[in-house]
């Protein structure tokens, strides 16, 4: 099954539903950054949360990016996204690692450890918004729902997943906003609280559930009707040329100290690329603009 995200609308509009299956985005950043099991885990729900967040923007440009940083080994992830669910991200140590949960899952929470999350969209305006509010678990999903209740006051089911198989890949990963609009009563909450039953979003992706089926299972007591559906895939834009562009801004003696070695390697964060110069490429940005 191809990376999707769908998007439903229910209860007359007072409840909008995101639904996302994203296993060969969490599996591709996986590779490049050859990710711990657990981080895998981390960064593929921060990703999965970001591919839904950018497909909630209205415009072409609008571009969202989502920190999280906190006290465990990972010490913090990264994710952009645009609105047309392009998403790449990274995350700062992707050699953590955490032991198991009690119940023998991931520890997520315990690589993230206790923290804030920031969320950065950039709109199109004069300004960029920006919210703010303190991980709740470093979990991800509850620490995005309550992100939403806190700093943008929109109630939330949130719920991300990603299984890792034995040999590292990616099994099955994906996830599920629900989201109360203005107006939404407490029948509706009522009927929603019912999904917060829901057993992991994995295991019924295991199970051969599709979003479809997620939107099914979560909403079919509200009526929904599908508004849209949207691909989605872990893209990095990066290229030298861009790269050169930020070189070039760097001061003289900056350049300076780079050369000597005869080749220079600008690494990617977002996808792991390296980028290389030589000396004389260098020394090219140094007489441009100085
Ligand atoms: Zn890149």
């Amino acid at each position: 099954m191809a990376d999707y995200i769908l998007r439903v609308s229910a209860a007359g509009g007072l409840v909008r539903g995101f639904f996302a299956t994203t296993r060969e985005m969490v599996n591709e950043a996986a590779r490049l950054h050859e990710t711990t099991p657990v981080v895998t885990a981390a960064l593929g729900r921060l990703l999965t949360a970001g591919a839904i967040m950018g497909h909630t923007m209205k415009s072409d440009k609008d571009l969202l990016t989502i920190t999280i940083k906190g006290d465990g080994p990972v010490g913090g992830l990264l994710v952009t996204a645009d609105s047309h669910g392009n998403v790449k991200g990274y995350a700062y140590n992707p050699q953590a690692d955490a032991p198991l949960r009690i119940d023998g899952k991931l520890n997520v929470g315990g690589v993230v450890g206790n923290g804030s999350i920031t969320v950065v969209k950039d709109l199109g305006l004069k300004e960029p918004y920006s919210g703010q509010a303190e991980l709740v678990s470093g979990e991800i999903a509850i620490d995005i729902a309550n992100y939403y209740a806190t700093s943008e006051q929109v109630p939330s089911v949130v719920a991300l997943g990603v299984l890792v198989d034995t040999d590292y890949t990616v099994k099955q990963a994906g996830g599920f906003f629900i989201q109360l609009m203005p107006g939404a009563g407490d029948d509706i909450i009522d009927e929603l609280e019912k999904t917060t039953n829901i057993p992991n979003i994995t295991a019924l992706l295991d199970a051969g559930m599709t979003p479809d089926d997620l939107a099914l299972e979560t909403l079919g007591g509200l009526g929904f009707k599908v508004l849209d559906t949207l691909p989605c895939r872990f893209h990095c834009n990066c290229s030298k040329e861009k790269v050169a562009r930020v070189l070039a801004t760097l001061p003289q003696k900056d350049l300076q100290n780079l050369i000597g070695d005869g080749k220079i390697e600008v690494k990617c964060h977002f996808c792991n690329t390296a980028h290389m110069f030589s000396d004389e490429e260098i020394e090219g940005f140094s007489n441009e603009t100085h």
